[in-house]
């Protein structure tokens, strides 16, 4: 059986793993780390991904596109260079690398994989993905919920267990909890529960915004009219976000318009910084309660509380843990790789590897799927009711029916509004799209219709409507803003990104120190920045002449130069210089 390969397509970071020799191992980019930064950028026209395109988004914006995964399944597209992409074509140029970096470490082509998600991710999300996959020449064969990944690697090193894991898993953009039980190598996911525009980008945001109200300026203001101020202090946030997992105190420098530092300085304690999130950490909370509930479980009964996802380093969530649960989080595996070495594990279960053979793994989903219905009372009718078809947390693949009647006597049009989410009145929930028919068989008022909902192992509903007086059938394919392609569109997005010329692999090391040199250009003083600048055209200048003894001083000479001021080139920090 082919290889599959295991994806984490993260909000910030994306990683790629495989079941080799009886374990799951992480596979390295060109650059020889894990963690490929989830950015895209131009230059030149052409493509260049990760931690270059991330550099490149601090000091040309335009160019540069980051986060994209927080528009996956809308329509909102990005702007790089002029040219404009939807989530699924900049994801899939994410994948497309990660699919090659595996494709070299293994020697041999890669066509399969498993795709992670949130688990709260809906429909629309979770068929975008899909779509990115497929524009990325790979064949998905699951898309399964991050947390149940994490859970899967903690379920694989730990078969004999027999207890409750609270899966919290807070990375860039998103926030799930998950409650699973293990016993004698089954793993039950036994609740689910989150929310998908809640991660640690949030947390930076609020501390810009907060740092920028500080000195008299508007966060919506500086993010319209000076993007460059704003991924600079963006980047200097992110970084201070971080000195305060350690420290009591950072001190933010303000950018000028331009980007460039200056001397203004903004101190924040951590107490301060708690106080300005306080509001994103209640919004933790409410899933966390809620998967507690939704198990049955008390605090108490939870075993073990397993951190996933970068954000999870923040103190603020660590210490809200000990709070709640009286113990301390445990984090055995890397909390940034373990989801992807639980799809590689997904992937061993898929091609039935021996070295899970024992393990059986059960899933849930994640939010009530259900349809609109019409509530009558007295003589009135009163529309927007929403009737559950499939609750929150019943065990996947599930397949429920309910059955619905005609309004009116020779009733010929009946549309379903298919929803996801707990509120009674369909107004509060998430629409997934809808089924029209319009060749009703004449009949009077009261006609039943039963609808059937089958939510499968990737998270991704189809609805079905019977008639039985006629016996007909008819399926979805839900309509309504969801971006279910045809054929030939995604052989259109597959022939766009085939268009796009890629940075050449080989370069993009040294393209990759040239971006950073430039994001640094802003962050030293006048006498600094002149004497840099020489060294970055010293370098890019020997790039290209092709003479490598040339070459490999103005290289060394760049490295030195960026180390003398304070900010080495390290390849291992995500673009981050700490
Ligand atoms: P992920 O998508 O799991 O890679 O998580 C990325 C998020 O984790 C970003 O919002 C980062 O700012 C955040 N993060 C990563 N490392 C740290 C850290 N040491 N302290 C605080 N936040 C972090």
């Amino acid at each position: 059986m082919e290889t599959i390969i295991g994806i984490d397509l993260g909000t910030t970071n994306s990683l790629c793993a495989v079941f080799k020799d009886g374990k799951p191992i992480l596979i390295p980019n060109n650059q020889g780390e894990f963690l490929t930064p989830s950015a895209v950028g131009l230059v030149d026209e052409k493509v260049i991904v990760g931690k270059s395109a991330k550099d490149l988004k601090v000091t040309q914006p335009e160019n540069a596109s980051v986060c994209f995964k927080r528009y996956m399944g809308t329509d909102t597209e990005q702007e790089i260079a002029g040219k404009k992409f939807n989530s699924p074509e900049l994801s899939a140029i994410v994948l497309k690398t990660l699919k090659e970096d595996a494709e070299k470490f293994l020697g041999h082509e890669v066509k399969d994989a498993v795709i992670t998600v949130p688990a709260y991710f809906n429909d629309h999300q979770r068929k975008a993905t899909k779509l990115a996959g497929s524009i990325a020449g790979l064949n998905v064969k699951r898309i399964i919920n991050e947390p149940t990944a994490a859970a899967l690697v903690y379920g694989f090193h730990d078969q004999d267990a027999d207890k409750k894991l609270m899966i919290i898993d807070l990375g860039g953009g998103t926030f799930d909890v998950t409650i699973m039980e293990i016993f004698e190598g089954s793993l039950e996911i036994t609740s689910t529960a989150g929310e998908s525009f809640l991660g640690g980008e949030d947390f930076t945001f609020r501390m810009a915004a907060w740092v920028l109200q500080q000195v008299g300026k508007n966060l919506e203001m500086v993010e319209f009219r000076q993007p460059e101020l704003m991924v600079r202090l963006i980047k200097l946030c992110e970084e201070a976000k971080r000195k305060l997992v350690t420290e009591t105190e950072v001190s933010i420098s303000i950018p000028d318009e331009k980007g460039n530092l200056t001397d203004q300085k903004v101190s924040m304690t951590y107490d301060q910084f708690k106080e300005i999130t306080s509001e994103l950490m209640q919004r933790l909370e409410k899933p966390v309660i809620r998967a507690l509930r939704d198990s049955e479980s008390l605090p108490d009964e939870i075993d073990e509380i397993i951190l996933v996802g970068g954000a999870t380093r923040m103190s603020l969530v660590s210490d809200y843990i000990k709070k709640l649960f009286k113990k301390d989080p445990c984090c055995q595996h890397d909390p940034d790789q373990v989801v992807a070495l639980g799809a590689a594990v997904q992937a061993a279960l898929i091609k039935d590897d021996v070295a899970v053979e024992d393990m059986v793994m059960t899933d849930v989903c994640p939010f009530t799927l259900g349809m609109q219905i019409v509530k009558t009372f007295g003589r009135q009718n009163h529309e927007g009711y929403f009737l559950p078809v499939i609750h929150r947390n019943t065990v996947i693949p599930v397949s429920r029916e309910e059955t619905v009647f005609t309004m009116h006597d020779n009733q010929q049009k009946l549309t379903v509004e298919v929803y996801q989410g707990e509120s009674r009145k369909v107004k509060d929930n998430i629409k997934l799209g809808e089924l029209a028919i319009e060749d009703l068989p004449p009949a009077p008022e009261g006609q039943p219709i039963n609808v059937r909902f089958s939510y499968d192992m990737n998270g991704i509903l189809e609805v079905e409507l019977h008639i039985p007086k006629n016996g007909k059938k008819y399926r979805t394919v839900l309509t309504n803003h969801v971006k279910n392609l045809s054929e030939e569109e995604i052989q259109s997005a597959v022939k766009k990104l085939q268009g796009l010329k890629f940075y050449p692999r080989d370069q993009q090391a040294n393209r990759d120190i040239v971006v950073f040199a430039e994001s640094i250009v802003g962050e030293v003083n006048a006498f600094e920045r002149e004497s840099l600048e020489q060294t970055i055209d010293a370098f890019e200048h020997a790039m290209s002449s092709g003479e490598q003894e040339i070459f490999e001083a103005a290289k060394q000479e760049l490295l030195m130069r960026l180390s003398s001021l304070g900010h080495p080139y390290k390849k291992n920090t995500e673009g981050l210089n700490e």
